[in-house]
């Protein structure tokens, strides 16, 4: 069966067309800067790229163009839309209500809808592209796969704010985390890749890209995770800051005049090694200043490091211990360097990297010392299979 798998951002659309059978993804492609103007890109597996510059005014726009390449005479991979057996979608946030991926219904949608509040910038951008795509494919089954899911298994003490018990009751403020996709596909690969049985294991999965957390996964469960209601707590990032002192934002807006929007805009996209650097939210640029000698660049990586080995630290005390701590995204999948650097602290919890097997990018690796007392693995992240993981098995147990 052929599934899309379809992202939706504000502006933009990232899809994948993936194989079930064989799990490879046929084509991939991202629709931008939509409701500007608008910009397909899409490379077929194993082709060249393309670029087309596209009017598009809307998501239906943009749906409809991405489903035009995929069946285009010249650059397309199948001979019909009628090949695609199902969709599944990108949802932000579900809330309480969704513990894990649903097939889409008018009940599921009015659900989805009053998450919002809780995710205003994500939750309706992706309920555009559910609406386009059902619209453009009626009657082909469609799948919500939603960010928060996997951390639906965390119990209260670590779901809890410390603010009086009527905000949860009214608004239900609490942790729900993010990247759960990521967090249940890499702690699973983690688990196989090092031999352990899913269901008797503590693993700590590092999903360190521009946005970053950190979960514990104990018995293939997620029981703690540092993003919190929103992606802004936990570990500092390309352009969040993480945890500050809550009382930061009345400091500032009293020093500064400036207004909460402001401030939440200044943590949201001008903190983490972005702000604290002056350099760049890229890890690699970082990197590159750093060993040039700029002193703000290595104390926002060193900063960024101690953070993620604080809560891996904190995190095996939640499980009482650590077998498998496994690194993911962007950074974590290929920055031997930052991977080395946080692990140095870990001597206590008996992690030993072999310098060698961490010489690794972009692959699957024990990157651990056969004599290490916790097995540490590069695992890259496949959020797009998962999604297309979960929506056959739901369209295929209807
Ligand atoms: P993501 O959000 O998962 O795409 O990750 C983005 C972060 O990963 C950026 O800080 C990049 O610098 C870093 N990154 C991506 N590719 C590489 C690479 N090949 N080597 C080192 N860092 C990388």
């Amino acid at each position: 069966m052929k599934i899309l798998v379809i992202n939706c951002g504000s502006s933009s659309l990232k899809y994948q067309l993936i194989d079930s059978e064989t799990e490879q993804a046929i084509a991939v492609g991202l629709c931008e800067r939509i409701g500007i103007d608008g910009r397909l890109v899409h490379t077929p597996a194993g082709r060249e790229k393309l670029i087309f510059d596209k009017a598009l005014p809307n998501h239906e726009a943009a749906v409809q163009s991405v489903l035009a390449a995929l069946v285009d005479k010249e650059h397309g991979v199948m001979e019909s839309l009628s090949e695609i057996g199902a969709v599944g979608h990108r949802v932000v946030h579900g809330g309480e209500r969704f513990t894990e991926s649903v097939i889409i219904d008018d009940e599921v949608i009015k659900a989805i809808t009053e998450c919002n509040d809780l995710a205003p910038l994500h939750n309706p951008a992706n309920l555009i592209g559910i609406d386009a795509c059902r619209k453009l494919m009626p009657g082909v089954p469609m799948v919500a796969v939603f960010d928060t899911a996997f951390h639906q298994t965390m119990p209260k003490k670590a779901f809890t704010y410390g603010l009086p018990h009527e905000y949860y009751d009214k608004y239900k403020i609490r942790r729900y985390g993010f990247h759960g996709t990521s967090h249940s596909y890499v702690s699973k690969r983690a688990a196989e890749i090092a031999g352990l049985a899913l269901d008797h294991s503590r693993i700590i999965v590092c999903h360190l890209g521009n946005g970053a957390s950190v979960s514990a996964v104990l018995n293939g469960k997620s029981v703690d995770t540092s993003m919190g209601l929103t992606p802004l707590e936990g570990l500092i990032m390309g352009t969040r800051s993480g945890d500050i002192d809550p009382a930061i934002i009345e400091f500032i807006a009293k020093k500064e005049g400036k207004s909460i929007e402001e401030i939440m805009n200044l943590l949201n996209k001008k903190s983490g090694v972005y702000g604290m650097s002056g350099v760049s939210s890229d890890f690699r640029d970082l990197e590159a200043a750093a060993n040039s000698g700029n002193e703000l660049a290595k104390d926002a990586t060193e900063v960024f490091v101690y953070r993620v080995a604080k809560y891996i630290g904190s995190y095996a005390a939640a499980m009482n211990g650590v077998d498998a701590i496994a690194f993911t995204a962007g950074l974590g999948e290929n920055d031997k360097n930052i991977r080395r650097r946080i692990c140095e602290y870990l001597g206590f919890i008996g992690v030993e990297i072999d310098e060698e097997r961490n010489n690794v990018r972009g692959k699957e690796a024990v990157i651990s010392s056969d004599s290490s007392g916790v097995k540490v693995l590069a695992v890259p992240t496949n959020e797009e299979l998962a999604i297309a993981r979960d929506t056959v098995m739901l369209v295929s147990n209807r």
